[in-house]
């Protein structure tokens, strides 16, 4: 068995382990296999060995992976930070963005989003560390976004994402989480979708209510920044 199929199954019991001890139903919580920096070849075995959703953060590699990998049923992600420049490609290359922060980019994101293609699936990112993070919506403007957002036609506003401060403490990981779960509630919209959990903290993310986790690490190995 290769690595990565070694891996996606162990990746898959501690998602299976976390969902049955948070009482959650048996298939609430979807794998998003994150595949910044590396091969096309690495998705490909991902995908012989169950995996179909990809998060990618670099919109030319990922543009290039999809072109080698076009021979495979894909469901494609786009996770990292969006500039107004790349919207275009965002809206005609992917079915889901989990890094909306601003209204702008969602209005390019909608405009931009070819009619031939169902409504690109959104994710808007929520900054639940303060000044640890400088991107996603602050809490405040949240709601104004969140109803802006529902009113774009070409746009289906799923849920929130949110990347915390890294930490190993569980009851820190625990409450930041426990934050955008609340969020997402008191937005009173129906949403069926919380982006939150990576490698280091899926178990403290599902316990509060993820519905994708997106793991890098723990499915490809560590990322080398150098070679990309
Ligand atoms: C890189 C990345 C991940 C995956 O992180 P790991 O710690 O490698 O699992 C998840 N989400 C986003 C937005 C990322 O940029």
């Amino acid at each position: 068995m290769s690595t990565i199929a070694d891996n996606i199954l162990q990746v898959s019991s501690r998602i299976h382990a976390a969902t049955r001890a948070a009482n959650r139903a048996e298939n609430s919580v979807r794998l998003l296999a994150v595949s910044k920096t590396k091969p096309a070849q690495d998705l490909r075995e991902a995908y012989a060995a169950g995996l179909h959703d990809f998060g990618e953060n670099y919109l030319q590699e990922a543009l290039g992976k999809q072109v080698e990998l076009a021979d495979l049923p894909l469901i494609w992600h786009f996770i990292g930070p969006i500039q107004s420049n790349k919207t275009r490609a965002i809206a005609e290359h992917f079915d889901w963005v989990h890094s909306v922060d601003r209204l702008k980019i969602a209005q390019r994101l909608s405009e931009q989003r070819p009619a031939d293609l169902p409504p690109l699936n959104i994710c808007i990112q929520v900054n639940v560390s303060g000044e640890a993070s400088k991107s996603g919506c602050s809490p405040a403007d949240l709601p104004a976004l969140a109803n802006a957002i529902c009113a774009l036609p070409r746009l289906k506003l799923r849920g929130l994402m949110a990347i915390p401060e890294p930490t190993e403490d569980r009851a820190a990981q625990d409450a930041a989480f426990a934050t955008v779960q609340s969020l997402q509630a008191s937005l009173n919209l129906p949403l069926d979708t919380l982006s939150m959990g990576m490698s280091h903290d899926l178990e403290s993310a599902i316990a509060q209510g993820a519905t994708w986790v997106r793991i890098g690490t723990a499915l490809f190995g560590a990322r080398d920044y150098g070679q990309s």
